[in-house]
């Protein structure tokens, strides 16, 4: 089956019902649209995309019905298989066997690496951006070209002494993942939050676009961490996620991997 979106810079945050939004141009549109399933650490969230411009988000997991089903794991992701998401329990295993759905999935991503397309391809002319999306772990991405470069914050750096899951010590999970930030999370949390982060962008050489978007679930929780983290980082813009309906961008990102046939057979990230 053919999917050929040949214009993708339709706003996430235009109101979102068939009839109020202009199509993109579809050259093969699919009869059915594409659903697009976001496995979380603590939820599911379903997005089935078109057909046409239509959005319809499902709290859950929903069967794809005929229609091309593309998924997003936090984890690592190889030719079609989650090789390890830790936060899911999953190893080595077929994504959607493991979810019970009687059909294979035609994209498999990264969560990160999706999101972070999708926050490009939601932007007028798909620019390039660093992308850090905080939620039960840290993701971080960067597009440069449309193509998402993943793994990039979460596992590294000199945040303290304290023992990450991934084995290291003082990973920026460690201060700036859900798993490990106090609970509930105060306002005097968040500025000491947002210089983490701001360092962590400023020590990787490969987050070079000036573009910065800070997204997921702490962060629509706590929106002023979006203007803290631009106070840190004063060279760059910083803006908060372009999916307005959804809980992130990740659906668009698998819709462009599906498109463009650039979901690569390679490890993505962790
Ligand atoms: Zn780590």
């Amino acid at each position: 089956m053919s999917h050929t979106y040949v214009a993708d810079t339709e706003r996430a945050d235009l109101p979102v019902t068939t009839s109020e939004r202009v199509p993109p141009v579809v050259a093969h549109p699919s009869a059915l649209g594409l659903c697009c399933v976001e496995v979380g650490a603590s939820s599911v969230e379903t997005v089935l995309l078109g057909p046409g411009s239509a959005v319809q988000r499902l709290d859950g997991l929903h069967p794809p019905d005929g229609r091309p089903l593309l998924l997003a794991v936090p984890g690592l992701v190889h030719a079609g298989r989650v090789v390890a998401a830790s936060n899911l329990g999953w190893y080595d295993v077929d994504p959607a066997e493991q979810l019970g759905l009687p059909v294979r999935a035609a994209v498999v991503c990264n969560d990160a690496e999706a999101a972070a397309l999708g926050e490009s391809a939601l932007r007028p002319g798909a620019p390039d951006l660093v992308f850090v999306g905080l939620g039960t772990g840290v993701g971080g991405a960067v597009v440069t070209g449309g193509v998402a470069e993943a793994n990039l914050f979460a596992h590294g750096g000199r945040f303290g002494d304290r023992p990450c899951g991934c084995g290291r010590v003082g990973c920026l999970e460690t201060v700036a993942g859900g798993w490990a930030l106090p609970a509930p999370l105060t306002a005097a949390d968040l500025p000491p939050l947002a210089a983490a982060l701001a360092q962590a962008i400023e020590q990787e050489p490969r987050a070079s676009p000036r573009l910065v978007v800070l997204a997921g679930g702490i962060t629509t929780a706590h929106p002023h961490l979006v203007p803290l983290l631009a106070a840190a980082l004063p060279e760059r813009t910083v803006q908060p996620t372009a999916a307005a309906t959804t809980k992130s961008a990740t659906a668009w990102g698998l819709r462009h991997l599906h498109a463009t046939g650039t979901a690569r057979p390679r490890i993505a990230t962790a």
